[in-house]
């Protein structure tokens, strides 16, 4: 599989004229070798030549972390007193046009630019970008044990298990945060709760405010779960849950969201473009009164990051293709008062679209 996703990332590098790709830290690097490079002063990089073997060059005490894969990599450590940048170098020696990591530390490029002045460097991004984009099947597979490990903590977020009133925000946030790990992620990635009126803002960041009756409570969480090759898959789910019966304000403008997300679901078709299930919820949303306050995009590609091609935003005209995966994540925002968002990953098919999140949609009233 990872040997496969190399093969792809050289057809692609021949379509634009890459001669070698440097990946350093950041998400391209464990998405074609398994390994994440801790984000250190030394420097590892992948170097992967459109024609030959790629070397993955690491200081020698990361090494022993290193699973080696000799049908996708050679591994060649360096020592404390080598020039990495040098042995770099060396080794993408002839190549006139390099895609750099997009995530590279600024002092290693401009060290490798120094060390190559001929060179010309571009974004790893144009090459791995849509391939990353487009998952495979194993890839799906992951994102949805990702998602079905976030649904069992909604359910129970649903199913009033989990305790909100008299607890902070941020107390909330902790717990959502083990759950996560407990649920078998690796790491959380986030986890944002917000009571009340701070859900009218789409990032909180969970405080000291105390959750209480009344209170919406809107809780955005996610982390990474590894796959069978150490790869990491990210899960993003937001459910919102009501302290006591609604009023009808919150009720309404729930409706409305819920509305909104299952007509953008339903146009999630291969071969729309995403600008047009950003443009479905939209119109629901500006239709119901609520248009200035949907303040962001529909969604966001998710899969070794957390957010990455393709956006499902006005402007981008790309059609969905199969394997596509992305969140479809509309909300209503009232200043002062409360906020809403309502957010599943999903996988554009042939066969009709691919929901990842299956747990209710609705807003559950739990105990106040
Ligand atoms: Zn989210
Ligand atoms: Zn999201
Ligand atoms: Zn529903």
């Amino acid at each position: 599989m990872l040997a496969d996703r190399a093969e792809r990332a050289r057809t692609r590098m021949a379509e634009l004229g890459v001669d070698a790709l440097l990946l350093s830290v950041g998400p391209d690097l464990p998405y074609l070798t398994g390994y994440s490079a801790m984000p250190l002063e030394r420097l590892t990089m992948l170097v992967l030549p459109r024609d030959g073997e790629a070397t993955l060059v690491v200081p020698r005490l990361e090494a022993p972390r290193v699973t080696e894969r000799p049908d996708v990599f050679t591994l060649r450590p360096w020592d404390e007193t080598d020039d990495p940048v040098a042995i770099v170098a060396g080794l993408a020696g002839g190549a006139a046009t390099l895609g750099v990591g997009d995530h590279t530390w600024a002092r290693f490029l401009l060290d490798l630019q120094a060390a190559l002045p001929a060179a010309r460097f571009t974004k790893a991004s144009t090459v791995l970008g849509p391939l990353r984009a487009v998952k495979d099947k194993p890839e799906v597979e992951a994102l949805r044990r990702a998602a079905e490990a976030v649904d069992r903590i909604a359910a129970h977020l649903q199913a009033g298990d989990i305790p909100l009133v008299g607890r902070t925000e941020a107390d909330v946030s902790a717990d959502l945060g083990r759950r996560i790990v407990a649920e078998g992620h690796q790491h959380v990635n986030f986890a944002i709760v917000a009571g009340g009126e701070n859900a009218a803002s789409p990032h909180h960041e969970a405080g000291e405010r105390v959750i209480r009756p009344g209170d919406v409570v809107l809780c955005d969480y996610g982390g990474t779960m590894l796959d069978a090759d150490g790869v990491g898959y990210c899960s993003d789910i937001t459910r919102c849950v009501h302290v006591g019966e609604p009023p009808a304000e919150v009720a309404e403008a729930y409706a409305v969201l819920h509305e909104a997300q299952r007509a953008a679901a339903a146009a999630a078709t291969v071969g729309t473009p995403c600008e047009a299930v950003d443009a479905t919820a939209r119109r629901i949303i500006a239709d119901a009164g609520y248009g200035d306050r949907f303040i962001h995009r529909t969604g966001h590609g998710i899969g070794v990051e957390a957010h990455e091609d393709p956006y499902i935003v006005e402007g981008n005209a790309t059609p969905l293709a199969p394997g596509h995966a992305f969140s479809i994540e509309p909300g209503i925002y009232v200043p002062g008062r409360f906020g809403l968002r309502l957010e599943d990953i999903v996988v554009a098919a042939e066969g009709g679209l691919d929901e990842l999140n299956r747990v209710d949609h609705g807003l559950a009233v739990v105990g106040g």
